[in-house]
C-alpha cells in the first residue's frame, strides 16, 4: 500500500495540557506504520460546547504518513487517547487528549464511527489554523480550500500558546 498523508487534529484541558500534547506528537511519531511529517505550533482556545466551567484547551495538528488504514488509525488513535488516562464520559467533556482523524488522504466517508473529513474540521480555528500552519495549500474534500475557510469567518479567536518565560 502506498502511504497516505493523514492529518490529527490534537487537544486536551487536562492534567498539563502543554506536556499530554507534546507527549501524543511523539506517541503519533512512534506509531507503527506511520512516519510523523509535521507538528503544527500549539494554540490555546476557550472550549467550545459541552459541560460550563471547563479549563482552556491546548490544540495543535499533526501530519503522518501511514500505511495503515483509515479505520486502524482510527483505532490506534483511540488506544493512544486511552495510554493518556483518557476516560469517556460527558461528551465534549474535558480531557487528557482528543485525538481526531481530521483527514485520510482525499478520502470521503459518511459513517458514524468515522467520518471523513472529520464533519466539524471546516469550523474550527482551533484545527483549521494549525492545519494551515503545516499544510497551506490542503483543500478540504466538500468544503474547500483552507485559506477560503480561514477567510470564511466568523471563527472562534484562538492564541497561539507563548512560550513559558525565562527563569533565573
Ligand atoms: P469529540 O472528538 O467530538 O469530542 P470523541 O473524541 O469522544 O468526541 O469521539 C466520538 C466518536 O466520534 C468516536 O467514537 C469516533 O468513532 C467518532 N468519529 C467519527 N469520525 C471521527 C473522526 N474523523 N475522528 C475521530 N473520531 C471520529
Ligand atoms: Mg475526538
Amino acid at each position: 500500500m502506498q502511504p497516505v498523508r493523514a492529518y490529527i487534529g490534537i487537544g486536551s484541558n487536562l492534567d498539563n495540557p502543554v506536556a499530554q500534547v507534546q507527549r501524543a506528537f511523539q506517541a503519533l511519531d512512534d506509531l507503527p506504520a506511520c512516519a510523523n511529517i509535521a507538528c503544527s505550533p500549539l494554540y490555546r482556545t476557550a472550549p467550545v460546547g459541552g459541560p460550563p466551567g471547563q479549563p482552556d484547551y491546548i490544540n495543535a495538528v499533526a501530519a503522518l504518513d501511514t500505511v495503515l488504514t483509515a479505520d486502524d488509525l482510527l483505532k490506534a488513535l483511540q488506544a493512544l487517547e486511552t495510554v493518556q488516562g483518557r476516560i469517556r464520559a460527558v461528551r465534549w467533556g474535558a480531557r487528557t487528549l482528543d485525538l481526531d482523524l481530521l483527514l485520510y488522504g482525499q478520502m470521503t466517508r459518511d459513517d458514524p464511527w468515522l467520518t471523513l473529513p472529520h464533519p466539524r474540521l471546516h469550523q474550527r480555528a482551533f484545527v483549521l489554523q494549525p492545519l494551515h500552519d503545516i499544510a497551506p495549500n490542503l483543500t478540504i474534500p466538500g468544503r474547500g480550500t483552507l485559506t477560503e475557510l480561514l477567510a470564511s469567518g466568523p471563527l472562534q479567536a484562538i492564541a497561539p500558546l507563548e512560550p513559558p518565560p525565562a527563569t533565573g
